[in-house]
């Protein structure tokens, strides 16, 4: 029997922040496993993790003591913990309608003490939660031990999100390229593991050179940063966006197929180019060149499918501009 998923209060907005960290499906790192060790030593338990609630699964940013990377959400203790902010304490899952029958309970690694500390961030997301976990029930926990656990959860927080900013590009808030290309490939394995589609799209403002020439290089600034409002009002919350580096951005759509991943770029196509740039009561108009590829069909590496939506926006260049072109047989599906 699985538990029903309680139900979070904004989850949509939670979802969003969660995979807004990028820390989803990333390696193991010193730092949080280091963190899940103080917790598991302090509560005296043979396990301990970091659990990140996902839609339809919790998985392991740190674990010690057992070998599972994720389990379903609708098993886990987890999914109770991040209804709230305060910590969620099972002294005896078997005594509890709600976990005794879970596999983890009834079944190895035979869980009967489970203490979940939330992990909240800034914007009050509870995106998962630090755990300890014993085969042993408890009478009790101590006070400090409580106490340890926030503060332990506040690190990891804390961790996650300065993380995030040492990845964020200064002028545009979207992500650096070597960030961009991480959280690519952790959403790669994600589609290639669950059999979705994902596409990219890769773009370049058109003679942008000539703004930074014309109108000086604040004004150039300010229209990527307009640009950049743009690719987010228009692009969903889950998709990734990234600045690879100069005027030249790209953007993962996770479960989007080829002719939707194409009607997005040219629906971002025609919003930047209807949104000209005021400049002392002028209107200046900003364009973009676009190329588009599918991540997944007949390839699982991420660097070539990018290649090839940098080829195509060449192509796209090369036609004249402000244009979507498609890599597979470099079809132009937009003119100017
Ligand atoms: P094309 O249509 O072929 O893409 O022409 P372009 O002028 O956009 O391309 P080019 O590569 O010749 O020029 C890009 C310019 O972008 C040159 C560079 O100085 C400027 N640039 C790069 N990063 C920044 C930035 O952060 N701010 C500003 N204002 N300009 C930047
Ligand atoms: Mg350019
Ligand atoms: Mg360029």
């Amino acid at each position: 029997m699985t538990n029903p998923i309680p139900v979070c209060v904004n989850e949509d907005a939670r979802l969003a922040a969660l995979l807004g960290t990028g820390i989803l499906d990333t390696a193991p790192e010193a730092t949080f496993d280091g963190i899940t060790w103080l917790a598991k030593s302090i509560l005296g338990t043979p396990m301990s993790s970091i659990s990140l609630v996902d839609r339809n699964r919790q998985w392991f940013k740190s674990r010690q003591g057992f070998a599972l990377t994720e389990t379903p959400r609708s098993e886990s203790f987890c999914t109770h913990a991040i209804i709230a902010e305060h910590p969620f304490v099972v002294l005896d899952a078997m005594k509890d309608s709600r976990f005794a029958n879970l596999p983890i309970v009834a079944g190895p690694p035979h869980i009967r003490f489970y203490l979940g500390m939330p992990l909240v961030t800034k914007s009050r997301a509870v995106i998962g939660a630090l755990c300890v976990h014993d085969t042993v029930p408890r009478e009790t926990v101590h006070p400090d031990q409580l106490n340890a656990m926030a503060i332990l959860a506040k690190l990891v927080v804390d961790q996650i999100e300065m993380r995030r900013i040492a990845e964020t590009d200064g002028l545009t808030n979207l992500l650096t390229n070597v960030a961009f290309r991480r959280a690519g490939y952790a959403e790669a394995e994600r589609a290639s593991r669950y059999k979705r589609e994902m596409c990219c799209i890769v773009l370049d403002v058109d003679r942008f050179k000539s703004i930074n020439d014309t109108y000086g290089h604040a004004v150039g600034d300010y229209v990527l940063r307009n640009v950049c409002a743009v690719l987010r009002s228009e692009m969903r919350p889950f998709d990734i966006i990234g600045r690879l580096g100069g005027e030249e951005f790209a953007i993962i759509l996770p479960d989007t197929n080829f002719s939707g991943a194409t009607a997005a770029a040219e629906r971002l196509r025609a919003a930047i180019a209807a949104d000209p740039v005021s400049i002392a009561g002028a209107d200046l108009a900003v364009t973009a060149s676009f190329g588009v590829a599918d991540c997944l069909s007949g390839q699982v590496d991420l660097g070539a499918a990018l290649a090839q939506a940098d080829s195509a926006m060449y192509q796209s260049k090369k036609a004249g501009r402000n244009r979507v072109t498609c890599f597979p047989g470099y079809t132009s599906v937009s003119a100017a």
